[in-house]
């Protein structure tokens, strides 16, 4: 009892000490970040919201949050810490909008860079009626905002997101996929130049030229190897008007090969390829007709899919308000007859161009006034190789996943030669075609039922399980991993560089904590 009482006291002597020490650490920290000259400002008390995403499960306070007003404050701070020396405990996260699942933009008791704060840079477009235009933009821009600004040009980027409520660096730092990406590939395949910011405190220009290894390895680089702070995006001329469709299929082998022809056709069917999963709903087709009309009101009042599941393809296609528009539905029409949809299944509706790529702010703020958009997001992000897709939907659409109700689940292929192999993407390996999984599906708060975090989390793994189990050979996209052994085989033969790239841009392992793939050195 005696040696019990003495092994506690020791115990708690240890852990004051370990406390104390770090207060002292906290303290010194905090002071002399306070004597940083700064143009933006550090906040100390207000910290909360740095410590939240959108996943809305993972949550760490940190110790202050950067709000710059410059590159060179994002330095400053960056180059302060990494002269503190590698036992320096600071970590320092980008926070773009926050809409990360797992925390990967948080750290605790680190510094929280806001940058949306670098937003008052202006965006400047360059090249307007050249051959190749683009735009400078802060990282910390939201994409949304660059369609507006580029818009006033007559001009637009060329790969987009579903959602543009994100910023440039947040995307950038995965890859940036939606249904234009089959032909001009991610985001990240349409960047010309970075400024980037280091674990050192260097600001970089990088380019394919200049600092070509910065800059392939940040592109789909998670945030390890410097933040970015500025980039230049390649446009094109936009259109005012999209033609937006939906088909409907009972066979996910029938609606793959349509999208697989889809993507691989040179001639321009469309500009938008897409498609999703409905498990177990009724009443959708209803709920289309508010937006969508369907080209035969009566034979698709009559269809009915008893129950079974449904593969919805959706296109779109582009055209300006002055274009032949009854040339344009021949066009469409000729292009829709080469697949085989379920006829009576034809839904259509004409929006503008900026309707059509901000769509899914429309759902946000319907959520959100329902109290829905701020539950928790437990989400699973895959990339499945093209020759073994059927049997991925085999397993899991109405086997492992049985109901869509509680969000889409997003399918559709991208032509993997538009993705350049030099960036820290990962893709599935050997595969011409792969085809990117959302399961976005909401939790509801304080549920123990299928539909509550854990329920949703746990069904997650059984897709995983499956997946691995078989072989299929998929890859996370967004990834999330909790062990060194999970990452490297993750990047598979691009760990190697990765991690070579990490002790040259960021020695310390200060940057991006939150992903979780090397600890902080000290
Ligand atoms: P954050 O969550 O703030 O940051 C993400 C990561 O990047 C963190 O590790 C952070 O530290 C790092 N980071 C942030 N800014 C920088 C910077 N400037 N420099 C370096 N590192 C930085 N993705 C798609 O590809 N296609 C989609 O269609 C799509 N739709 C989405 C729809 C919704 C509703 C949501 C919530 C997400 C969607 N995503 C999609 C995922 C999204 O692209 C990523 O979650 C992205 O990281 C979010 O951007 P963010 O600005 O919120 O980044």
């Amino acid at each position: 009892k005696r040696n019990m009482l003495i092994v506690r006291s020791f115990t708690i002597l240890l852990l004051s000490c370990i406390a104390f020490k770090l207060a002292c650490c906290f303290s010194s920290s905090i002071s002399s970040l306070k004597a940083l000259p700064l143009v933006g400002h550090l906040e100390f008390e207000d910290v909360h919201p740095a410590s939240k995403d959108f996943g809305n499960r993972y949550q760490l306070l940190p110790l202050a949050v950067l709000h710059p007003k410059s590159v060179s404050d994002v330095a400053s701070v960056i180059r302060h810490i990494w002269m503190m020396g590698p036992h320096s405990q600071l970590t320092v996260a980008a926070r773009g909008r926050g809409h990360s699942l797992q925390g990967q933009a948080q750290t605790r008791n680190g510094i929280v860079i806001r940058m949306e704060s670098l937003q008052h840079q202006k965006l400047k477009v360059h090249g307007v009626g050249a051959p190749a235009p683009f735009v400078d933009v802060s990282g910390g821009e939201l994409w949304i905002n660059i369609l507006h600004e580029t818009l006033k040009y007559g001009l637009a980027p060329k790969s987009w997101t579903d959602y543009l409520h994100l910023t440039v660096g947040g995307t950038l730092s995965n890859a940036g996929i939606s249904g234009q990406a089959f032909r001009h590939g991610p985001q990240i395949s349409n960047v010309h130049q970075l400024e980037v910011v280091t674990g050192k405190g260097e600001i970089l220009n990088c380019s394919e030229r200049q600092n070509s290894d910065l800059f392939h390895g940040v592109l789909g680089g998670l945030g390890q190897f410097g933040i970015i702070t500025r980039a230049r995006i390649a446009l094109e001329p936009a259109p005012t008007m999209v033609k937006w469709m939906r088909v409907l299929y009972l066979d996910f082998a029938a609606f793959a090969r349509d999208q697989e022809r889809l993507i691989s056709s040179d001639d321009d069917k469309f500009d938008y390829i897409e498609g999703f999963v409905i498990i177990n709903r009724t009443g959708l087709l209803d709920s289309w007709r508010l937006s969508f009309t369907p080209e035969d009101p009566i034979e698709a009042s009559q269809f009915k899919s008893d129950g079974r599941n449904l593969y919805c393809l959706e296109v779109a296609k582009y055209f300006n308000n002055e274009d032949k528009k009854d040339v344009m539905n021949q066009e469409v029409k000729k292009s829709l007859f080469e697949l085989s949809y379920i006829s009576s299944t034809l839904f259509s509706t004409e929006v503008t161009y900026e309707e059509f790529l901000d769509r899914v702010h429309v759902s946000e703020m319907k959520l959100r006034s329902k109290g829905q958009w701020e539950v928790p997001h437990p989400w699973l992000n895959l990339l499945v190789p093209r020759s073994r897709v059927n049997e991925f939907a085999k397993g899991v659409f109405g086997n492992i996943l049985t109901d869509t109700s509680n969000g889409p689940v997003i399918v559709y292929p991208v032509n993997k030669s538009k993705w350049d192999n030099r960036s820290s993407a990962v893709t599935p390996e050997e595969e011409e075609i792969f085809y990117l999984v959302a399961i976005l599906t909401s939790a509801v708060p304080g549920s123990t039922g299928l539909d509550g975090v854990d329920q949703i989390v746990k069904r997650n793994q059984r897709i995983l399980e499956f997946s691995e189990a078989a072989g299929l050979g998929l890859k996370q996209y967004l990834p999330h991993y909790t062990t060194r052994h999970e990452w490297r085989s993750h990047f598979g033969p691009k760990w190697d560089d990765f991690v070579r790239r990490k002790s040259r841009y960021d020695p310390f392992a200060m940057l991006a904590p939150g992903q979780r793939i090397f600890d902080k050195a000290s």
